[in-house]
């Protein structure tokens, strides 16, 4: 007898447990061999006090498990509440978000028939790090980190997926024309891993453009990867035009565990009354099967479904007129699916997925030479009108013999030296200090900021900068 994949399922809010039961009813009547435990996730944790959502012994169940199947879970308003989803994320480490989206034309009503695309989106970095300060009474920051272990298991997590799965082109979407220090690494990542990968077709857009051509021509697409807060635009982009945002499925995948979802959320709207679409949760346990090496349930699953999809059985959300044959709740359209268990689609595209299509990512040390060669000092400052030429001869006054001022700029527009008088300036100032060394001591940094500090100037924050292998690591100011 094969042995049980032990697995962790949490049934979630809203419609989730209506959908988490069709779903699992038709994996167990495919025979996937399945050992699955439940774990409360969401409203009911929230209730107990846990702002989490997740419950603490959910944890060692996924840690030693390592496959989590979950419905949606209603995230309650108001704050102290965190998303359970992003926490999942970044505390497992699921570092890839990969989301296809097909159109299942003709059964299913798209205006994109011939749609068929992988959305593979970063999970973790970018601006979803959480790091976000007021620094003046006028000026809101958030940080973007990019790291370049964070960019080279995702894309090579693309190329290895197209691989794995067959697929001929992988698309990079950045927007390096304006970031091009972190936009800038992803971009550059893309091109060398691309190398690696001499069969797959490579090609890079800027984000404007490639999210335009994925709205008109999504069909010139096949895997798609991108930063985390693009892809996740794009993602709900490609999902609501492939047809219904109730088929889309979502996998989260790290170097140890994984999460599979549907992309939509838990639907309070409809919950309880069995119309909800159990499609996606379904389709993202197929992809979940192929995840633990069941290539062949999968593939049973999702032909079964496909068949039941072309034969016009539709669940509300997607039931047409002209398209559909019969409108089913969740209940009925999950049998329906059960008595179609080894037929396979007669009008739409059968599948079969590869039973060794493990993917593996890894990442390659990095030995660089960092030497300081300045500091950029932001300060607030909201005296003498604003006027630029009076902040550079306080700070020129207060500076040190090792470090000297060589630009001020606001909101990134150069104001000094020489800047427009039509420019507009906040309160918040960034002050570009530099050495004449090519190796200063972080000492004279922390001497400049005492100097500073004495001449009664506000410093808010400051950035070193460095030179790596001689090159620098920071953007340029217009003139320097
Ligand atoms: P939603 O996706 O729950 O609902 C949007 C619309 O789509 C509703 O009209 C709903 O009835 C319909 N719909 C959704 N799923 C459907 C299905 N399977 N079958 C038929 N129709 C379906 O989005 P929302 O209303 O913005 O969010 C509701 C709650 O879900 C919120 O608390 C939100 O935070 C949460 N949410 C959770 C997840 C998740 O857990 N992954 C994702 C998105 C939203």
């Amino acid at each position: 007898m094969t042995e049980k994949k032990r697995i962790v399922v949490a049934p979630g809010d809203g419609v989730g447990p209506e959908i988490m039961d069709a779903t699992l009813r038709i994996l167990e009547a495919s025979g996937a061999p399945l050992d699955c435990e439940e774990v409360a996730l969401g409203q009911s944790v929230f209730e107990k006090g846990i702002s989490s959502g997740i419950e603490p012994r959910a944890w060692d169940l996924m840690r030693e498990r390592g496959v989590l199947l979950k419905s949606p879970i209603t995230t309650p308003q108001g704050k102290g509440f965190k998303s359970v989803n992003v926490t999942i994320r970044k505390t497992l480490n699921l570092f890839a978000n990969v989301r296809p989206c097909k159109s299942y034309a003709p059964s299913v009503a798209s205006s994109h028939p011939g749609m068929n695309l992988v959305i593979i989106r970063e999970n973790e970095e970018d601006l979803y790090a959480g790091i976000e300060h007021r620094q003046t009474p006028e000026v809101h920051q958030v940080l973007k980190l990019v790291t370049r272990p964070g960019c080279e298991k995702i894309v090579r997590y693309a190329f290895e997926y197209a691989r794995a799965y067959g697929r001929k082109k992988v698309s990079c979407m950045t927007k390096d024309n304006i970031m091009k220090l972190t936009d800038g690494l992803f971009h550059e990542v893309f091109d060398e891993v691309a190398k690696e990968y001499p069969e797959i077709k490579a090609d890079h857009y800027i984000i404007d453009i490639g999210a335009a051509r994925l709205a008109a021509s999504p069909e010139i697409f096949d895997v798609i990867v991108s930063l985390n807060l693009y892809g996740d635009i794009l993602s709900d982009i490609a999902a609501q035009i492939a047809g219904s945002i109730g088929l889309a499925s979502s996998a989260n995948v790290g170097e140890k565990m994984a999460m599979f979802e549907a992309v939509h959320g838990s639907a309070p709207d409809i919950a309880g009354r069995d119309v909800a679409n159990p499609s996606g949760l379904l389709i993202a346990a197929t992809q979940m099967l192929v995840h633990l090496g069941l290539a062949d349930h999968a593939a049973a699953v999702k032909n079964a479904w496909l068949r039941t999809m072309e034969s016009g059985i539709h669940t509300p959300d997607v039931f047409r007129e002209e398209l559909s044959t019969r409108k089913v709740g969740t209940k009925a359209f999950a049998d329906a699916v059960i008595e179609n268990l080894g037929k396979e689609p007669e009008i739409l595209q059968p599948v079969s997925y590869d039973a060794n299509s493990e993917i593996k990512v890894y990442t390659t040390p990095l030995s660089v030479a960092k030497t300081l060669v300045g500091v950029d000092v932001f300060v607030c400052w909201d005296e003498a009108e604003r006027d630029p030429d009076l902040l550079a001869e306080k700070l020129r006054a207060a500076s040190t013999e090792a470090l000297e001022l060589r630009l001020v700029t606001n909101r990134g527009v150069k104001v000094w030296p020489e800047g427009a008088k039509e420019t507009f300036c906040s309160d918040h100032w960034r002050c570009r200090f530099r050495s004449s060394e090519d190796d200063l001591s972080y000492g004279e940094v922390v001497k400049l900021l005492g100097q500073l500090h004495e001449a009664g100037l506000d410093v808010i924050k400051t950035e070193n900068l460095c030179n790596f292998d001689g090159k620098p690591g920071f953007s340029m100011g217009q003139g320097e």
